[in-house]
């Protein structure tokens, strides 16, 4: 029996990168899943592969900023999709900008990182708790190494705040619901090659080098790496786990 049968599996930002390939792994172990995104044509297009590939998906345009649109879509999933018992918190933007830069600069900066990374994992998990808690459902959200550390590589406060932030919810939330049978747990990717570095990689290899050279496995992971570990979190495999991180990062907080 696949792992994720009879499971219905929100994931933010699953038109690209780790959002996406969590959502075809999901399929794959057979949960329905639903891709939501900003990007709606991205999430549209990345749901029909996971159909084609015999899986069951469907696609909704979101942004995760907008709360009232978050309470919609809630509504919106459980009339036409079903009971959600999944919730994966991806949808996240990086800026590589420190405190020093032009004051309006630095101020959008702060607002959209917090707005999306944090206030928009709060935005979606209010607003799909209702089938959560009745579900005993699964919240995975998507912190980073910057849920612990500042990287030695520029990066920007903001969104380390925004990922020490997420880890903090996790937590937070799986004290509350655990009463309820509903585990929360959060995934802490390293350097990961997807769309969100993709400019960055091209432009700036010395900085790669710096990540790849502070991690004792020596690569950059793939999207596909945060697979396995997303499908244990969500899985009856992981039924003791809650208020834990997985850290996918090759080893890097080990140097
Ligand atoms: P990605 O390829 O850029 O995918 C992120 C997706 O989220 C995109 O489709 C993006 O749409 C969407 N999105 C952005 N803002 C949104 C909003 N307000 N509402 C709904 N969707 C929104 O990035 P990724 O690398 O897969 O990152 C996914 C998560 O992993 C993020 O939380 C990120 O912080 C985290 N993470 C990534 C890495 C890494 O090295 N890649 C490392 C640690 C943590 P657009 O394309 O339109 O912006």
């Amino acid at each position: 029996m696949p792992l994720l049968a009879n499971h219905i599996a929100v994931i933010t930002g699953a038109g690209s990168g780790i959002g996406r390939a969590i959502a075809a792994g999901y399929a794959r172990e057979g949960a329905h899943v639903v891709l939501l995104d900003q990007n709606g044509d991205a999430a549209a297009e990345a749901a029909k592969e996971i159909r084609n590939a015999g899986g069951k998906a469907d696609s909704f345009t979101l942004d995760v900023t907008d709360r009232d649109a978050c309470s919609a879509m809630a509504r919106h999933v459980a009339d036409k999709v079903g009971a959600v018992s999944i919730l994966v918190n991806n949808a996240g933007i990086a800026r590589r900008n420190g405190m020093l830069g032009a004051d309006e600069a630095v101020i959008k900066d702060w607002e959209d990182i917090i707005s999306i990374n944090l206030t928009g994992v709060f935005n979606v998990t209010h607003a799909f708790l209702a089938p959560l808690r009745k579900n005993k459902g699964r919240i995975v959200n998507i912190g980073s190494i910057q849920s612990f550390v500042h990287l030695r590589t520029p990066s920007s406060p903001a969104y380390t705040a925004s990922k020490h932030g997420v880890l903090g919810f996790t937590k937070a939330l799986a004290a509350e619901l655990g009463k309820d049978g509903v585990r929360v747990n959060a995934i802490g990717p390293g350097f990961i090659e997807t769309p969100l570095n993709e400019k960055v990689r091209a432009s700036n290899p010395d900085l790669v080098k710096v990540f790849i050279d502070h991690t004792p496995l020596g690569r950059a992971g793939k999207a596909e790496d945060i697979v396995g570990p997303a499908i244990f979190l969500a899985s009856d495999l992981s039924a003791y786990v809650s208020g834990s991180i997985v850290m996918v990062d090759g080893g890097y907080r080990t140097l």
